[in-house]
């Protein structure tokens, strides 16, 4: 049995391609050739040497001696947040801009929410000097001003989603809007492993330079390339995909997902996706989503905007369904606090969402000799004015 994709985009029950028929031409375009183009010597040969030398991989192993010492086992970060634009996003958009650039697509649009996808899109589309339009809900402008600074500083265009919620699902529809009425020369870069298939096996292969890149350190370090446990935070699941991709199928070491509970699983307000979630549809695959009993999403509630995501990605529903992995969740109150301990115990201040990944210490017992691999997947500078508020600072 394998936790990777099949061959018709299905992660056991879950994947597949639910779109509207005018999406069909894009999408099916985009099956054919992924594969064929990101499997070219010289697509390779570039995607590495933009990932060394514009993104800074490989990002280090860090083995954290502080915080092993109190938990009593070894612990290593492996640091995303050192990644240009301060986390494990851009690694995808590099991919994705360069298969769009094969494809020969002049103009990239995106959706984002709290903005962090728009500002890795943005990024690439000034580096390769191609047309940029990002949507995103107006009351999501409004509450991420400097993201959208960022965003146009980069050369994109902000268009506001003026529809229902205004926030991140009517973005995705504006876009996916868009991307039908110009099916020829524009290309959609989705920020995570969701979306109809090709996208959630494409993104997370980009990701999963995350996992190639332990393997290779942790044997350095420590003899041997498997961890004993790998822990993650799951939003949509692209840095989780990427830094479980070459363990999936290695039953020995333990695949921990950490979810938001928000003000906690049962209080209304939370994003636990496998805890609350229920079989159904959206961005165009079949998957876990948090939906009321006749079948509508439910507004999704974290602290961290990255993790504030109804649904996950299909790879992780199917982890979740057969047990593969375990699945955590983490209040708000409990990664905000691990916000501050990462920052004093180790001079790290992490991404909110990051820090969720961290509360797991305090909720699983660890081996003296175990090797636990957390993937630090931001850093917070993009949260200091929650942390400011939270903790009066
Ligand atoms: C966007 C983001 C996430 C959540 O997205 P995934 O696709 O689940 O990885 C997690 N951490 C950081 C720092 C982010 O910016």
């Amino acid at each position: 049995m394998s936790y990777n994709v099949n061959e018709k985009g299905y992660y056991g029950e879950f994947g597949g391609a639910y779109i509207p028929e005018m999406l069909y031409p894009n999408v099916e375009e985009l099956r054919h050739n992924y594969l064929k183009i990101t499997a070219e010597p010289e697509f390779q040969a570039e995607f590495d040497a933009l990932l060394k030398d514009y993104v800074g991989r490989p990002t280090p192993l860090y083995f954290a001696e502080r915080l092993s010492a109190q938990y009593q086992t070894k612990i290593y970060l492996k640091r995303e947040d050192l990644c240009h634009t301060g986390a494990h996003k851009v690694n995808n958009t590099i991919g994705q801009i360069l298969l769009a650039k094969r494809l020969g697509k002049k103009r990239i649009i995106a959706e984002t929410g709290a903005g962090q996808h728009g500002v890795a899109t943005a990024t690439v589309c000034a580096l390769m000097g191609l047309e940029c339009i990002v949507y995103m809900g107006e009351v999501d402008i409004q509450r991420q001003a400097p993201n959208v600074a960022r965003m146009k500083m980069l050369g994109a265009e902000v268009r506001p989603a003026l529809s229902g919620s205004k926030t991140l699902k009517d973005a995705t529809n504006e876009a996916i809007r868009d991307w039908i009425n110009n099916p020829v020369d524009t290309y959609y870069i989705i920020g995570s492993v969701v979306g109809p298939h090709p996208y959630p096996d494409m993104v997370a292969r980009f990701q999963s330079v995350i996992s190639k890149e332990i393997q290779e350190q942790l044997l350095e370090k420590e003899g041997q390339k498997n961890p004993d446990y790998v822990i993650a935070c799951v939003g949509g699941g692209s840095n989780a995909a990427g830094a479980y991709y070459h363990f999936l199928d290695q039953t020995d070491v333990n695949i921990i997902a950490v979810e938001a509970a928000g003000l906690g699983v049962d209080s209304g307000e939370s994003a636990a996706t496998s805890a609350l979630g229920k079989v159904g549809v959206i961005h165009g695959s079949k998957t876990l989503l948090m939906q009321t009993t006749d079948g509508q999403i439910t507004e999704p509630y974290s602290i961290s905007a990255g993790l504030d995501y109804p649904g996950v990605g299909p790879m992780h529903a199917n982890l979740y369904a057969t047990g593969r992995a375990q699945f955590i969740s983490i209040t708000d109150a409990e990664a905000m606090d691990w916000g501050l301990k990462l920052s004093k115990l180790e001079g790290l201040i992490p991404a909110i969402e990051s820090a969720h990944a961290f509360a797991v210490l305090d909720k699983m017992k660890f081996k003296k000799d175990d090797i636990v691999v957390i993937n630090l997947s931001g850093r917070g500078d993009k949260d200091l004015n929650t942390y400011i508020d939270y903790f009066k600072l």
